[in-house]
């Protein structure tokens, strides 16, 4: 494990994104998305996606420099085309159309079709927490068939999460943000990688048998070499069975259907992220200012439930990330060998200089 301060290692991932054809202000947005996952501890959303973000610029998966279309809209409805844009690019000019237009009317809806990968989608909460508004996100990663509905073992769904950001005046925000599989891909790839292993029962294989073996999403793969979920004869399972299950199809029907991207296919191919959003001002909804002071009051009577094991404690949602991020800001962003070898040679394939890459890693 080396571990890089973010500070290197987002100006190292802009260097990379910049050589590989982003402008310098995208090039450090996606750095700085990706660099932020890591700091929240969501390493699966992190620099270990460097490389595959590269690859998909270079064939056309992703294109750069994309500003969002507005397809339709009425003040408080915006149907929004990515055009396969890098997510960390076009998101949050979607969230600010869905902020502008809560801020405005009370409330807002906004669906984003055939965006390229959104990363955490908590940032996307946490964006519009930082305006006041409560936020729901119903997400499709379409394209990518990775998980087995409950009761199944083919793959029919994409990992597919959901998120719900609350303001507190003064305070970080509470977000709640989860794929419905029971870990994202991107913990699938970090496993494979070196980094933290998967539950035993995280996967299922075609004989409906239970594995944590990356090579059943993976099937055979070098330790540095790419990794394809296309190749693996086995799922990922959805979280809480059926319920889990369940919410994964509305994500579906939601972040895919809805947005016009489309639940997820394999006949479709080209990956892209579907997401419908809800924005709301609780200032508006709640004139009388009752809903902050509640959210402190039930935040304490939630935590002050007596930990199941000693020195234990209960933590409500975006906790782990919050004190992940002090630690990590603090003492800088863990990377395993494997992963930073595989951003390396990224890095020297779009042709970053050998005295970057070797100051960046120092
Ligand atoms: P996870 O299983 O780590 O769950 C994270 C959520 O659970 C957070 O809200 C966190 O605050 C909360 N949490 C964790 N431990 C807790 C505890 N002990 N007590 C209370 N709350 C706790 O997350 P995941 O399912 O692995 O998803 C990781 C990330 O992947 C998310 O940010 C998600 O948006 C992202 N994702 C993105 C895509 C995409 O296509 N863009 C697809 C899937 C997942």
């Amino acid at each position: 494990m080396i571990t890089i301060g973010a500070e290197r290692l987002t100006g190292f991932v802009t260097e990379i994104f910049a050589k590989a054809g982003c402008s310098a202000a995208e090039a450090q947005r996606v750095s700085e998305s990706l660099v932020d996952a890591n700091l929240t501890g969501h390493d699966s959303h992190g620099v270990v996606r460097v490389p595959r973000y590269v690859t998909q610029l270079k064939d056309g998966t992703v294109v750069a420099g994309r500003t969002v279309k507005v397809l339709s809209e009425t003040p408080v409805l915006a149907v929004v085309d990515a055009e396969y844009g890098y997510g960390a690019w076009v998101t949050p000019q979607a969230v600010d159309i869905g902020i502008e237009k809560a801020q405005a009317m009370g409330l807002a809806c906004v669906t984003l079709r055939n965006a390229g990968h959104i990363g955490r989608v908590g940032q996307w909460a946490e964006r519009a927490a930082r305006a006041g508004l409560v936020s729901m996100h119903w997400v499709n990663a379409s394209g990518s068939v990775l998980v087995a509905p409950y009761g199944g073992v083919d793959r029919r769904l994409s990992t597919a999460p959901h998120t719900i950001g609350i303001p507190r005046s003064g305070q970080t925000p509470i977000v709640l943000d989860f794929a419905t599989s029971m870990v994202a891909e991107g913990k699938v790839l970090v496993a494979s990688q070196g980094g933290k292993a998967l539950p035993a029962d995280a996967l299922v294989q075609p004989d409906g048998s239970m594995t944590g073996d990356p090579h059943a999403l993976y099937g055979a793969y070098e330790q540095q070499g790419g990794r394809d979920y296309k190749l693996g004869l086995g799922a990922i399972r959805t979280f809480g069975d059926h319920k889990g299950s369940g919410l994964a199809f509305m994500c579906e029907l939601l972040g895919g259907s809805l947005t016009g991207t489309a639940g997820t296919s394999f006949e479709r191919g080209r990956f892209a992220n579907g997401m419908l959003s809800l924005y709301i001002d609780p200032t508006k909804l709640d004139p009388t200012g009752f809903f902050p002071d509640d959210v402190a009051r039930y935040t304490e009577f939630f935590k002050s439930s007596r930990p199941i094991k000693a020195g234990g404690e209960v933590l409500i949602p975006g906790e782990p990330e919050i004190r992940t991020r002090e630690k990590r800001t603090a003492d800088g962003v863990p990377i395993p060998e494997d992963t930073w070898a595989a951003i390396v040679k990224a890095a020297r394939d779009v042709g970053v200089d050998e005295r970057t890459i070797q100051s960046a890693g120092a």
